[in-house]
């Protein structure tokens, strides 16, 4: 390809607080009646004074944190002014020039080994009503205004769709670790925006010896908005370069634009330019003090163990690294694995603890065991699995030899190459015995006995 693509992101993510960011409004309610759960202060009535969640600071920075940043000891909030009907006061209360998180990123693994993707800064906000539109009507329903919001804005060190969805895959997982926020994408409390626009690619060896923050960025950028998936943002993103290099290749510099995407029609389409851009004349928040943060108010506020991290130990113990990565995914499962773990290390003898951690993996990959069981019958179920049965020798000789008789048909399967058909005798000596067998012993004892017979 001649052009380079340059993609950064938007990414909002919804905090799961009691209540709303400026108000004592229940908030996520899904189930709720439209309106229902809506005050003078998330409805933007006159006079309404609003005061920050405290739950929705401490947690913004606990995201921070998790995603490298710096923490701004000074903070504040500002008024962003644009009309729509979603937003009743006229103006959303967010953050411009003092975030309170700057400067992170986040390392992943991407199939051209491990990169590091930016982070230009986090902010806290409130989230919009919702429009419902029927028929020739739009309704307007305020019980998601004054969710508190979590704005995070990625530098623009993407190159490709592929990376993308790597990175939101992690950013994913990293918020559900954090525990503060369902970023469920059905339900919008995760939603993504993808900017994205083509640089000559003649430039590119140039632009390798340059470091990332030296690199002009093309002069136009277009931003694809509101997407619910990482699997659409990756297609948008895919359209949107064949869209763009048409373009150029025609001579025509892509319009500056905002643009929607159609999930059907696995296309990005034209929603505002540049003409119409806003102006959002932001001023501070006068009804809400500056936010100053003491150093033992940020160290106070504690990240728990990350999912790489925790793929790491994973992998020093032992596991293969893919099954270390689905089993780092989830925290529950995470943290489930790594008491089993060490539940287990305490009753096996030295040989049996250099194979149990893949062991115990491996039971709950394939789904043998579920972390539904508590972790004492998990221990012990496992611990069953693992430990060879003793083998009644006397016993398995007598069942081999009736088995071996009155299945000759499946014995002749086996000597004419069926060798599966083993399984099948494997299966009868095992009912018969009652559990007093090692089903490896058996499968070599028949094979031995098949052998020697004719
Ligand atoms: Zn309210
Ligand atoms: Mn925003």
């Amino acid at each position: 390809m001649k052009y380079l693509p340059v993609i950064g992101l938007e990414i909002h993510v919804e905090l799961k607080t009691q209540s709303g960011m400026f108000c004592h409004c229940k908030i996520n309610q899904w189930q709720a009646k439209p309106n229902e759960h809506v005050c003078p202060i998330c409805l933007g009535l006159p006079g309404a004074l609003p005061v920050p969640n405290k739950k929705a600071i401490e947690w913004i920075i606990k995201i921070g944190k998790a995603l490298n940043c710096h923490i701004n000891k000074n903070s504040k909030f500002d008024r962003k002014h644009y009309s729509y009907p979603d937003l009743p006061k006229g103006y959303q209360i967010s953050q411009y020039d003092e975030p309170i998180a700057v400067n992170g990123f986040i390392l992943i693994k991407t199939k051209s080994g491990d990169k590091k993707f930016r982070i230009h800064r986090v902010h806290l906000e409130e989230d919009t009503g919702k429009l419902i539109h029927v028929g020739e009507d739009t309704l307007v329903d305020f019980n998601r205004s004054g969710t508190p919001l979590v704005e995070i804005v990625t530098e623009a060190d993407f190159d490709s769709s592929e990376d993308v969805k790597v990175f939101l895959e992690e950013l994913h997982t990293i918020i559900r670790y954090l525990d503060v926020s369902d970023a469920d994408m059905d339900k919008g409390s995760m939603r993504m925006e993808p900017n994205i626009s083509l640089r000559v690619q003649s430039l590119k060896s140039k632009v390798e010896s340059l470091k990332k923050e030296e690199i002009e960025l093309p002069n136009y950028k277009v931003e694809v908005k509101n997407i619910n998936s990482f699997r659409f943002v990756k297609q948008a993103i895919d359209y949107e370069i064949v869209r763009q290099q048409e373009l150029l290749d025609r001579g025509e510099t892509p319009k500056q634009e905002t643009r929607g995407f159609d999930e059907k029609k696995v296309e990005t389409y034209s929603q505002r330019s540049k003409e119409e851009a806003h102006d959002y004349r932001y001023f501070p928040e006068p009804d809400i003090p500056p936010l100053e943060f003491s150093d033992s108010y940020i160290a106070s506020i504690v990240v728990p163990e990350l999912p790489t991290q925790k793929m790491k130990k994973f992998i020093e113990i032992g596991i293969k690294e893919q099954d270390a990565f689905i089993l780092s995914r989830e925290i529950e499962i995470a943290v489930y694995f790594e008491d089993i773990i060490k539940k287990i290390s305490a009753i096996l003898n030295k040989d049996q603890l250099l194979n149990s951690p893949q062991f115990v993996a491996n039971l709950l990959i394939n789904k043998k065991l579920s972390i539904s069981l508590s972790k004492d019958e998990f221990v012990k179920k496992a611990h069953d699995l693992m430990i060879p049965k003793e083998t009644d020798s006397l016993l398995l000789e007598s069942v081999i030899g009736r088995i071996l008789n009155t299945n000759k048909g499946v014995v002749e399967q086996y000597k004419s190459g069926k060798t599966n058909a083993v399984m099948f005798l494997v299966g009868l000596v095992m009912k018969e015995m009652k559990g007093k067998a090692d089903a490896k012993v058996v499968i070599e004892e028949l094979k031995k006995r098949i052998s020697v017979t004719n």
